[in-house]
């Protein structure tokens, strides 16, 4: 059973499927599904790699944003492929249209309406839900994804009432509850700007900012987007706009003290830009139609808790929203999250067998992070159903496996969102090559279908064929000049595959040396020069994944006493009984660890092993 229809319960609800168990997706509204309570957009710096992850795991999220997409745009293009990330912006309506396809799509999920308002446990397992109207859905596998719904206060100015987003009723009963049930329990915020009527901005004058000429989408099935592509605009704020802003900071919820909990810090509101980065007169704002009838805007960048009359008061002072309207006036919510120090790798919660938690509820932040964790709970949640082993990710293969890890161990102190530099092996997690990391542990594990099997071997094959033909070619100097490219290379040297990692214009040349070379298409070709691009870094990040993995070998038994291993700081006992991590690799990884505490961790294992022997 999941709970919860948004991008974790969509996930789950979809990977559980495809493992073969039948799935009861229990949400307040059926049509909850695809809905984006924030900015339409899907994907972004480390986010977009999730977003690939999903998708070589045969998840819904890329292909559903593929075919909803209205402008594609990889950014830091013009950085390496290991740090590049494509951000899609959907039309929010086809973004819910093509998900509840990929429903109707899949007999073995059915939607229960209802709110869940409690857990039915019995001797300390979970055996289900209590829903509102008294009845108890049973499930031994439970799901639960809950959003910015829990306990979900929203603040406009000193207004406050109680909501999971604009327009969508707070989960109250369930959080009281869950404070029982769950331990440790935070609160977070954030936050979304008003929605402006696309008739009433002046678009002519402003800056325009058409998607890529060529676009890359997400999927790995896919090879160009499906909607009408849009162009955006871009203003920005200036003084009188900050001027209106400082006047009426005290009427803030968040500057004016309604507001105690924290927000995410890389999506700060207006009010916190305006506040930290005060020296700047300006600053930039995306005008982004919300569908492709431009009727909705979503401003990205003004952000606000602000009362309503100062959001209208502040909009109209930026170019081209002279005459704007707010349709939805912008706000913030704080709602509950559960310390997902409480959950294991695989995101169960250890306290309650069969319980397993995803998306914010474990103080995440973005439809990306949800998602990815969903698609990790209801894998495992349908191979406890099935009797199997559980199923964890690595953070040396995947960037699932660094967020997971990152919240189990480390925990949240804000938001957390993925970025590239939260994982150490980035040059091998690339976003280009999360099939070729991932699709063969699906298809291992079961939540791989057959159409994405077949294509991926497919790949693999042309793959092979492409390097093998790289590596038997050898590259002539006077060759590659009549072929336009000019190499300082003593002929016979250096092989095709060698050429291609140090001089990326050799790959473009290629099929003009050799007609072999015709065969090989230019997707595949373009994927094998970027992995010759990574080998050399991939050499050595493999050999740190090797010696992390022997760390990770090392089990931490669960009766290991941390209050009596000697030489630990007070701080380090605390985290380490707080996060109980599993295996030494993730002790290490805990905030404050140091060399001289992982000594006395591992010596105080090995002395509990020999006394067990
Ligand atoms: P949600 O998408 O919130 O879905 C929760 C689901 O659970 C809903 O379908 C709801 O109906 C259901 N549900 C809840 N309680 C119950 C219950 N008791 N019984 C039955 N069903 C229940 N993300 C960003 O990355 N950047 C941002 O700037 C950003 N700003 C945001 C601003 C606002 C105002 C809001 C509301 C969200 C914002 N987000 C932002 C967050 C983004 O919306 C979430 O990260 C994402 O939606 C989380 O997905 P989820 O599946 O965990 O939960």
């Amino acid at each position: 059973m999941v709970v919860g229809g948004g991008h974790a319960g969509c996930e789950a609800a979809h990977a559980a499927a495809r493992m073969g168990v039948q799935v009861a997706l229990v949400t307040f509204s059926a049509s909850d599904l695809g809905v984006m309570s924030c900015n339409p957009a899907i994907g972004g710096l480390g986010k977009g790699h999730l977003v690939r992850e999903i998708d070589a795991l045969d998840g819904v999220m890329a292909r559903v944003a593929d075919k909803a997409g209205i402008q594609f745009r990889l950014l830091n293009r013009r950085k390496g492929p290991a740090v590049q990330g494509l951000r899609v912006q959907a039309d929010r309506d086809l973004y819910r249209s093509h998900m509840a396809a990929e429903f109707k799509r899949e007999p073995l999920i059915s939607i229960i309406e209802g709110e869940v308002v409690d857990l039915a446990i019995a001797g300390g397992h979970i055996i289900g839900v209590e829903l509102l109207d008294g009845s108890v859905a049973r499930s031994n596998q439970v799901v639960l994804t809950s959003g910015t719904f829990l306990g979900g206060i929203i603040h406009i100015g000193k207004e406050t009432h109680a909501g999971g987003r604009m327009s969508g009723r707070a989960s109250v009963r369930l959080a009281a509850r869950l404070k029982d049930h769950c331990g440790r329990i935070g609160r977070l915020k954030t936050g979304t700007p008003p929605r402006l009527a696309g008739h009433s901005i002046n678009w002519k004058g402003l800056e325009i900012q058409e998607g890529d000429e060529d676009p890359e989408v997400f999927s790995f099935l896919h090879s160009k987007p499906f909607a009408r592509q849009i162009a955006c605009a871009i203003s920005h704020t200036n003084e009188r706009t900050h001027a209106i802003i400082r006047a009426n900071l005290a009427s803030s919820a968040m500057y004016g003290g309604n507001i105690e909990s924290v927000g995410p810090r890389y999506c700060p509101s207006i009010e916190d830009k305006v506040v930290r980065f005060s020296d700047k007169l300006s600053h930039q704002i995306f005008l982004e139609p919300e569908t492709l009838s431009r009727e909705v805007v979503y401003p990205n960048g003004i952000s606000t808790s602000l009362p309503q009359d100062v959001q209208l008061e502040y909009v109209r002072s930026i170019a081209g929203l002279e005459a704007a309207e707010i349709l939805q006036p912008g706000y913030a919510i704080e709602y509950d999250f559960i310390d997902p120090r409480a959950l294991n790798s695989c995101l169960a919660l250890r306290s309650i067998p069969g319980l397993y938690l995803a998306g914010q509820i474990n103080g995440t932040t973005g439809y990306e992070e949800a998602a990815a964790q969903g698609l990790v709970a209801g894998v495992n949640a349908a191979a406890r159903q099935l009797g199997r082993e559980p199923i964890a990710f690595s953070r040396s293969s995947s960037y699932i496996g660094v967020m997971i890890d990152d919240l189990t161990t480390v925990g949240v102190t804000e938001p957390y969102r993925m970025f590239t530099s939260r994982a150490e092996y980035r040059l091998l997690l690339r976003a280009d090559n999360a099939d070729a990391r991932l699709t063969d542990f699906g298809i291992q594990h079961g939540f791989v279908g057959m159409k994405r099997s077949e294509s991926f071997q497919l790949k693999k094959e042309k793959t092979k064929t492409c390097r093998d033909l790289l590596s038997a070619t050898k590259i002539s100097r006077n060759e590659m000049a009549k072929a336009g490219v000019s190499l300082n290379i003593s002929d016979g040297a250096m092989t095709a595959y060698a050429a291609i990692s140090a001089y990326p214009e050799v790959a473009h040349a290629l099929k003009r040396i050799s007609s072999a070379f015709l065969e090989i298409e230019d997707d595949i070709l373009k994927q094998v020069s970027r992995d010759a691009l990574y080998d050399v870094y991939a050499a050595r990040q493999q050999r740190d994944i090797t010696a992390l993995r022997q760390n990770e070998s090392i089990v931490i038994p669960s009766d290991l006493l941390f209050d009596s291993i000697a030489g630990l700081s007070n701080e380090i006992r605390e985290r380490l009984q707080v996060s109980k991590p599993g295996t030494l690799a993730q002790a290490g990884r805990l905030e404050g660890m140091t060399p001289a505490a992982m000594v006395s961790i591992l010596a105080a294992i090995n002395r509990l092993k020999r006394s067990a022997a």
